[in-house]
């Protein structure tokens, strides 16, 4: 049995407590110390290459401008998307919600009355639950993305929107196919492991009829879809089976082919740090001969459209799920992925979740942030994760408050906008605060209100610099 939490879709759970999850999590010395390891080595490596690319902050620019295009015109390019795609054989379908989704694609296999589907990495199916959906049907669902493979084995919730194993290492691996897939006389290095799961998978790309995938982009223009990966097995499932069931994100239209090679190279050298993404697929409809003989694409809403008129969260929805900002946020890299108790974690998680179901439900995933804006410096396509977290935490807070904290609060704000007032508010607390700070730690913590902040944070026990002492003392003569 994992210690760690199985997969849910998204708004499974009844709320998210991010700071219960980080304090459990933190207690996991060998969850910290491989995603340590992990993240720092994608971080050197994409640092290394997005540093030999000119004009890198141009490419960024241009690809947020061409999401925000995309966004404020997503109904006209998805009657485009659904234009082409129909044009070229495949068949289009929208489904405003996880339920609709799960319920399109259960329906296509049960008409060939499949009992078997085997996936490429497709988080928005984790999102929506396509497992447990298909597996309520009599349909069992196999993903073959080797790290999805692993949590799919272990029973386990994603722990990276990219590397969905991330917290595992290699003897945690060994030891899982072993007992799964494998049997003890299994070596441990990569190739062995490599190996192992190869000769599981292959023998169901040879042998299921059915395929669900995800998407990167899909272009309008043309009706293709693009799928990257790093591994081929992918490959293997948009070509080999009889029927392909695409899910993705209404999100992730854009308008022209021409545009698509921009997001390549900031995808690739942002997610796993390489000059060119292994394995590129890009695929339109059902040609004879050749790959599926029946392609449907589903488009998801779930939520995404009501994003769309928000004049500083509508952002959020250029994410093209490199995984860069997981990387390099320190909240992340501490609490873990399962802290944030969905399948979308780190920054996009805390933005994109209480946007998807709801502030009520997980607002406090927009306080897993120290705001110190790495996210934004790295994200390819320019989302102000800080902007729309403090955004987001206004909302929950106003959601939240107590009546107490409404008036303590209202008072404060009253006082911070009178220059009088502040002054003589913040010698106030100059002055307390030294003597406060020698009150016994117990007593402090014991305190209603005040004790949620002294619990985690010290008071100083000397007085600023007299720099910052500025405003609290303006004139003052000394
Ligand atoms: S928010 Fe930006 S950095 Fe984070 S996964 Fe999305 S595109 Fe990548």
């Amino acid at each position: 049995m994992s210690d760690y939490p199985p997969k849910a879709a998204l708004g499974a759970t009844a709320t998210i407590k991010f700071p219960d999850l980080a304090q459990k999590y933190l207690n996991y010395p060998q969850l910290r110390s491989n995603l340590t390891r992990a993240t720092g080595t994608i971080r050197a490596k994409r640092a290394g290459v997005v540093s030999e690319v000119p004009g890198w902050e141009e490419m960024r620019q241009a690809a947020a401008e061409i999401k925000d295009f995309s966004i404020a015109n997503s109904d006209t390019l998805l009657t485009e998307l659904e234009a082409t795609v129909t044009a070229h054989g495949g068949k289009v379908h929208f489904a405003s919600d996880a339920d609709e989704a799960n319920r399109i694609v259960v329906e296509i296999a049960s008409s060939h009355r499949f009992t078997e589907a085997i996936k490429v990495k497709s988080i928005t199916t984790d999102e929506i639950g396509l497992n447990d959906a298909l597996q309520e049907a009599g349909i069992a669902a196999y993903e073959t993305d080797l790290a999805e493979l692993i949590v799919q084995l272990a029973h386990e919730m994603p722990s990276h929107i990219l590397v969905p194993a991330i917290h595992k290492n290699r003897d945690e691996i060994r030891a899982l196919f072993a007992r799964t897939i494998a049997d003890d006389s299994l070596g441990s290095t990569p190739k062995e492991l490599a190996e192992a799961a190869r000769l599981y998978l292959r023998e169901k790309f040879l042998t299921v009829p059915f395929a669900v995938s995800g998407a990167n982009f899909a272009v309008a223009s043309s009706g293709a879809v693009a799928v990257v990966e790093s591994e081929g097995n992918g490959r293997m499932c948009l070509t080999l089976p009889k029927v392909l069931v695409t899910v993705m994100g209404i999100e992730k239209v854009i308008p022209d082919m021409e545009q698509l090679p921009l997001f390549l190279e900031l995808l690739a050298r942002s997610s796993t740090g390489e000059r060119m993404n292994p394995y590129t697929s890009i695929f339109s409809g059902v040609h004879p001969g050749d790959g599926p003989e029946e392609f449907h694409l589903i488009l998801l809403d779930n939520n995404r459209s009501s994003l769309i008129a928000h004049p500083l969260r509508f952002q959020t929805l250029r994410c093209i799920r490199c995984s860069a900002c997981l990387n390099v946020c320190p909240v992340y890299e501490r609490a873990s992925g399962f802290a944030y108790g969905s399948v979308y974690q780190g920054p996009i998680g805390a933005i994109l979740v209480p946007q998807l179901i709801g502030v009520e439900k997980s607002g406090s995933l927009a306080f897993a942030s120290t705001l110190c804006g790495a996210c934004y410096e790295v994200c390819p396509v320019k989302i102000n994760i800080p902007a729309v977290l403090t955004s987001l935490r206004a909302t929950y807070n106003q959601s939240q408050a107590s009546s107490f904290e409404r008036v303590a609060f209202g008072t404060a704000a009253k006082l911070m906008s009178n220059p009088a007032s502040l002054r003589w508010g913040s010698r106030l607390v100059l002055r307390l605060a030294p003597r406060f700070a020698k009150v016994p730690l117990s007593w402090q913590n014991a305190l209603p209100i005040l004790g949620r902040w002294t619990r985690w944070r010290a008071i100083p026990l000397v007085r600023p610099a007299k720099e910052f002492r500025s405003v609290g003392e303006l004139g003052r003569d000394e």
